[in-house]
């Protein structure tokens, strides 16, 4: 397992999480059997907006005495009083709702306490403004959740969240389709999405990525808007390569899925490889660099890919962004021009120009 430290904090989280989502379909035996076999490989980041109930008293059940080595992400405003998942923004529904799935969890503290799913801008006003976030922030001063959190699709909303300044981690939909606006929640232009992910990075906030499949329509060519599929492997390599992401957390349905998910941390570079989508994205992602790395290897030993991020998030204010650039061991200065990059992209972006540029804006 791989893991990324919160910025806001000492959490080492695991680049593949969990969502529970579609869990709470299988068996008692098999939920408990999936839970051991995630925190067996290292997985210790868990998203609890399961669409059932069962789930959370499984994780009481199976993180009973590992409770410090787990990273459970709440929900503020998924209720679960029939058994199945309800959205709500009401303060006191969302209190009973947090102390059972407190009791559930056997546990007396959350680690991220997310506001949840809050897309428009008259939800997000209702839960700033109706005693919910003031609740999160009394939590947090009294110790009982250790992070504040937010979950949107859409950027606008998550801009004017990351404003307050109260956040630590947020929860967004990543993948190739809704980042190139395809797809139903391909929410905010390309650029946006970029901007936000850059923020995050820059303002310290991690991210943790659903949706990273398309809710499973990218894995097949009849249900991919590109009509071609991509494979989960690509997905999450390509969700771990956006500025600010700390993991990815797909819904699994057992066993089989997470081992075959931990595949992921087998599979050889060309298995990772999604620059494939250079060939089915729209026009406003020719000549953008997506650090995908395609282009290696550099015979003057260049991480092209890294280096192009430091850029990007240096030109969008992030001093440590910067830092992490001069202590590269070669830079953009060591470009020799020898063209290879840019023959190899499929975003054709002219790497060989924009290392000049790179050079002259960092120095060396
Ligand atoms: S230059 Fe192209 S191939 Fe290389 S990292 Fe950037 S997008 Fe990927
Ligand atoms: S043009 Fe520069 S960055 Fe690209 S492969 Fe050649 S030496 Fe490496």
């Amino acid at each position: 397992m791989e893991y990324r430290k919160l910025p806001k904090g000492e959490e080492q989280i695991s680049v593949l999480g969990l969502g529970t989502s579609s869990i709470g379909m299988a068996e008692e035996k098999e939920i408990d059997a999936t839970i051991h076999l995630a925190l067996e490989n290292g997985i210790n980041y868990f998203d609890l907006a399961s669409a059932d109930a069962a789930p959370f008293a499984a994780f009481g059940r199976t993180v009973a005495g590992n409770r410090d080595k787990v990273y459970f992400q709440v929900h503020f405003g998924a209720e679960y009083r029939t058994g199945k998942y309800g959205w709500t923004t009401d303060l006191e529904t969302i209190k009973r709702s947090v102390d059972w799935q407190l009791k559930e969890l056997k546990t007396d503290y959350i680690d991220f306490g997310f506001l949840h799913c809050i897309d428009e801008e008259e939800d997000l006003e209702r839960v700033m403004f109706n005693g919910v976030l003031d609740y999160i922030e009394k939590l947090k001063k009294e110790n009982v959740l250790h992070h504040i959190g937010f979950s949107t699709h859409t950027p606008s909303t998550a801009d004017r969240m990351l404003d307050t300044g109260l956040l630590d981690m947020m929860m967004f939909s990543i993948n190739p389709a809704y980042d190139y606006q395809q797809g139903d929640y391909g929410i905010g232009e390309v650029d946006e999405r970029t901007a936000l992910y850059r923020r995050c990075q820059t303002e310290k906030v991690g991210i943790s990525v659903m949706k990273a499949f398309g809710g499973g329509k990218l894995l097949s060519e009849k249900t991919s808007p590109f009509k071609k599929a991509l494979t989960e492997y690509q997905c999450i390599q390509y969700a771990l390569d956006k500025p600010g992401v700390l993991t990815v957390l797909p819904g699994v349905r057992g066993q089989e899925d997470v081992r075959r998910l931990l595949g992921f941390f087998d599979a050889a570079p060309e298995e990772r490889d999604y620059s494939v989508i250079g060939t089915f994205t729209p026009a406003e992602a020719e000549g953008v660099c997506v650090y995908c790395n395609h282009c290696q290897p550099c015979p003057a030993g260049l991480d092209v890919g890294l280096i192009n991020k430091y850029y990007d998030l240096s030109l969008a204010g992030d001093a440590l962004a910067k830092d992490h650039y001069h202590h590269l061991g070669k830079k953009a200065g060591d470009c020799v021009g020898c063209g290879h990059c840019d023959a190899r992209c499929p975003f054709h972006v002219k790497q060989g120009e924009r290392m000049q540029e790179i050079r002259e804006y960092f120095g060396e």
